[in-house]
Parts: C-alpha cells; sequence; structure tokens
C-alpha cells in the first residue's frame, strides 16, 4: 500500500474562491482585459499572502545573521530560521529537524546526496537504479557519479500509459545495485508512483532510496518515516513557498556518516591549518550563510499547507484534474501523454502536429499559462517518441473555469494553426 493517502470521497467542500483569494498574483491581467488562468504549478506555483507577508516581515524586522550573533536581531533570526525548520520536520513527519538540510531546492539536494552519500556506497562497477520518469536533475548527478566512480547507471522502464514497470523491478535491483533514486509524482506524467512498495523492495535487498519529492510536497500528504526513505528532497517555489530554497531530509545515520558537501562557515565545529572538525547535524551541511528569508518563508508555507483541510484539498484538486481530462479528451485532435489510473494534478497532451511552442504562445495570449516542451525529461519523451508536449499543471486553486479557458485556448490555437 502506498503510504501517502488519497481523498475520502464524503470530505466537506473546499471553498476554492476563498482560497484563491490569499494569491495575490492570480487576481491580475497579463493583457489587457486578459486575466491570468495559472496552469503552470509543476513549474513554479504562486505564493499566498501570509507567506509575503512572513517575508516582509523578516525584512523590515529582522533581517540579521543567524546563528553567530549575540544582539537581538540575530536572536530573532536565528529563532525563525531554526522554528521553519522544525515547521518543514513536522511537515516531513521527520523524526527530528536536525535531519531537516536547507538547500537551495531539488536539484541541490540531489546534487549533495550524489555527492557525498552516493560516493560512499556507489563504487567501480556498481549499478545506480533510475527510472524512465526522471527529470534530469534526478538522472544527471548520478550520471556524473557513475563516471567519477565507474558506476552505471540502469533504468527501469515505464509503460505505455506512464506507470512504473514495478513487475520488473525485483530483477533490476541486482547484486550490484548500489543505490535507486526515483521520482515520488512525475512532473511530466503526473503519475504517483507507488513509493511504498518500491522503497520496501529495495530495502528487501539493501540498497537505499534518494525520493525526489519536487512534485509530491505539493500535493500529497507526505511521511517519510513512514515511507521509510533514505533521502527525500523537495524545492519551496512549487509548494507556495519562496524560489531558492529547499530542503533534503536524511535517515541520521546517513547524515551522521556523509562528509559535507561544502567547506566554510557555519559548519565546522574548530579550525585550524593542521586540521578542521565539523559542526554536527544539520549545520554540517549548511556552510556559508544561508537564505535565511526564504527558509523563514518556506517554513511558513508549510504552516499554511498544513493548516488546509488535505481531504477537502484533495478531493478539489482531484476533481478538476478529472474535469480537465475529460474536457480535453472532448477537444478534436488532442492525445494525453500520462494516463495511469493514480495521478495528481498534471495533465501533459499533444495536439494534432501542432508544435507545443505555438500552441503555448496562443494560449498565453488568452492568458492562459501553461508550459511546452521536454519539461527536463527527455528520455522520457524519447519513450514516447515525442519532442515536447503541452502540460498544463493545477494547485488547489484551480478552478473548473481554469480549464474552460484552456479549451476555449485550444479552440484559438486549432483556428490558427490547424
Ligand atoms: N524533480 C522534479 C520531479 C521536478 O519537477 C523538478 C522541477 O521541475 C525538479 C526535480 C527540479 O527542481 P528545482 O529546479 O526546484 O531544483
Amino acid at each position: 500500500m502506498p503510504t501517502t493517502t488519497r481523498p475520502t470521497p464524503e470530505t466537506a467542500a473546499f471553498d476554492v474562491e476563498a482560497f484563491r483569494a490569499d494569491f495575490p498574483a492570480l487576481a491580475q491581467d497579463v493583457y489587457e482585459d486578459t486575466p491570468l488562468a495559472y496552469l503552470d504549478n509543476a513549474a513554479t506555483s504562486q505564493t499566498p499572502a501570509p507567506v509575503i507577508e512572513r517575508l516582509e516581515q523578516f525584512y523590515c524586522r529582522e533581517n540579521s545573521n543567524v546563528h553567530r550573533g549575540v544582539h537581538r536581531l540575530s536572536q530573532d533570526a536565528t529563532e525563525a530560521y531554526e522554528g521553519a525548520r522544525t515547521s518543514l520536520a513536522r511537515f516531513l513527519n521527520a523524526p527530528d529537524s536536525e535531519q531537516i538540510i536547507f538547500t537551495r531546492g531539488t536539484t541541490e539536494g540531489l546534487n549533495l546526496v550524489s555527492s557525498t552519500f552516493g560516493r560512499m556506497v556507489v563504487g567501480e562497477g556498481d549499478e545506480i537504479l533510475l527510472t524512465e520518469m526522471e527529470h534530469h536533475s534526478n538522472i544527471v548527478p548520478w550520471q556524473m557519479l557513475a563516471e567519477q566512480v565507474g558506476a552505471s547507471i540502469e533504468v527501469l522502464p515505464v509503460t505505455n500509459r506512464g506507470e512504473l514497470r514495478m513487475d520488473r523491478l525485483p530483477e533490476m535491483l541486482t547484486d550490484d545495485t548500489a543505490l535507486v533514486a526515483v521520482t515520488h509524482v512525475s512532473n511530466t506524467l503526473g503519475t504517483v508512483n507507488p513509493m511504498g512498495d518500491f522503497i520496501d523492495a529495495a530495502h528487501a535487498e539493501g540498497v537505499p532510496v534518494v525520493v525526489d519529492g519536487a512534485q509530491s510536497a505539493p500535493h500529497l500528504p507526505l511521511d517519510v518515516q513512514a515511507l521509510d526513505a533514505d533521502f527525500f528532497t523537495f524545492s519551496g517555489h512549487k509548494m507556495f513557498g519562496p524560489t531558492g530554497i529547499g530542503v533534503l531530509y536524511g535517515k541520521r545515520e546517513h547524515l551522521e556518516a556523509m562528509p559535507p558537501y561544502q567547506g566554510g562557515g557555519d559548519m565546522i565545529d574548530q579550525v585550524s591549518f593542521e586540521e578542521t572538525t565539523y559542526d554536527g547535524l544539520p549545520h554540517k551541511f549548511e556552510a556559508g550563510t544561508p537564505n535565511i528569508a526564504d527558509a523563514i518563508g518556506l517554513g511558513r508555507a508549510a504552516e499554511y499547507i498544513m493548516d488546509l483541510d488535505w481531504n477537502a484539498v484533495q478531493a478539489h484538486e482531484d476533481a478538476v484534474l478529472e474535469y480537465a481530462t475529460e474536457k480535453l479528451e472532448a477537444v478534436e485532435g488532442t492525445r494525453i501523454i500520462g494516463t495511469a489510473p493514480d495521478k495528481t494534478s498534471v495533465l501533459s497532451f499533444v495536439f494534432d502536429d501542432i508544435h507545443p511552442y505555438d500552441a503555448g504562445t496562443v494560449l498565453d495570449r488568452e492568458g492562459v499559462a501553461v508550459r511546452t516542451g521536454h519539461h527536463c525529461t527527455q528520455p522520457l519523451l524519447k519513450r514516447y517518441g515525442l519532442p515536447g508536449t503541452i502540460r498544463a499543471s493545477f494547485a488547489a486553486y484551480n478552478t473548473r473555469e481554469d480549464v474552460d479557458r484552456l479549451v476555449d485556448g485550444l479552440r484559438k490555437v486549432r483556428h490558427m494553426f490547424g
């Protein structure tokens, strides 16, 4: 059973209009008399007023460096920064906030693990198992590691519908598999992977698992202990938080055994020219002045999300996705890429032979923001024989009206290019 729960159908209604009012960016016209229908949430979500206000409060009242100051502002900043870490531990149900490392985002989280833990556990002749649906940031760092140590990359394929070939997993976990890195939710297909089963299968063979949670953090309740993930990483800007900040969670025994990622101030215990000893968790992995304001903003975003009625939010998100799927299927010439039964908030499609970029440009003039291209998953698109797709991706503030705007926009696209 996946450890992430899906919504129960008989949940209270979600007041989407009240929720939308929290997001100032959604209320704007992007062209004259053309309101924004923002459907690019898998790339970056909009930011709610409480997070913006928290950032403002930091810069107006607390702006100062953390950990090193005796003065009032530094103490306040440190308290807020470490408080954010505590919020994020709660968001992930991590056993201890010391296991929450602030990073620049998912990409840095994955690079941190590959260049520290990866170097410890992957050696010459070993295999790193990835899946065909990985984002480039969960491919390239592992390729770099494999090249450095003489290991190889193995790839678990996906089905035509966009599900992982779980039936192939046992045979792909060989005696040589040293590590698995897998995405929780596909940013291109929307597939929710059976993460619990996946991790159990890897652990049964003694293989640690790194989970790319970039697309699950905004949509699924998370519990790293129930999942038993060795590492879990995500980005703030996809979950109503600021850009340039993210989180890496790791099991304590791994984090303690790992060497530091970067050297510098704030990560040391004692420094001399002969020898340097390092600070404990989590500071060992946070060299230099961290992104204090945005970490605090991300903590606020996590609190904001945790305050929502998740059954209601998920029921709403699933209803919008279902509506969008039906509406899109009814538009002649569209083909949805990614039709797994367990999906969340992503609708990728092609539209006749119309280039996704052309479609995206026309949709933009209609105020409909979608993403077009390979979505940083070139190997996956190659698997489907496509150079790119049009991707509409939803957040809890999206409505059926946004979907209708997309469908109307597609009619204009057909008119121009069809
Ligand atoms: N992994 C997945 C599944 C993603 O969707 C993304 C971003 O789109 C990333 C990793 C990289 O995230 P970031 O650019 O915030 O580091």
